[in-house]
């Protein structure tokens, strides 16, 4: 259930993992979800007409900062960046949102091994695409 960030429905999940080529039938779709609910892996609320949604937790809303010299790695919180990408997927009615974020710089050894003029080296002009 990679990139389930959203709250979506079993059967939007199930369109999805259709939509990818994987052939998989509801009933299962509803399975796994359960289980995954009662793991505490997805969050469920019930919308007003009693469907279930579901979402992959937040707390695993993590991407990694990497050092671009010696490929150091840090786990940090993405919790903001899951925030709006939800928003904004929401503001124009998409469901299932996937949402990859790299993110490099200089770790603290790299950082005092540079003065401060180079300490943006390498960042892309703002609207540099991927
Ligand atoms: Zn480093």
């Amino acid at each position: 259930m990679a990139g389930m960030r959203a709250f979506s429905s079993a059967r939007d999940v199930h369109r999805a993992l259709r939509d990818r080529g994987q052939q998989v039938g509801l009933a299962t779709v509803y399975r796994h979800l359960h289980v995954l609910a009662e793991r505490g892996d997805v969050d469920t609320v019930h919308t007003p007409s009693g469907e279930s949604r579901y979402r992959l937790r937040a707390s695993s809303a993590t991407f990694h900062l990497t050092c671009r010299v010696c490929g150091l790695a840090v786990a940090v919180d993405g919790t903001e960046v899951w925030d709006w990408a939800e928003r904004v997927a929401a503001e124009a009615s998409f469901t299932l949102i996937r949402c990859a974020v790299e993110l490099t710089g200089l770790c603290p050894a790299h950082s005092r091994d540079s003065g401060p003029a180079r300490r943006r080296a390498g960042r892309p002009p703002p609207n540099r695409t991927q």
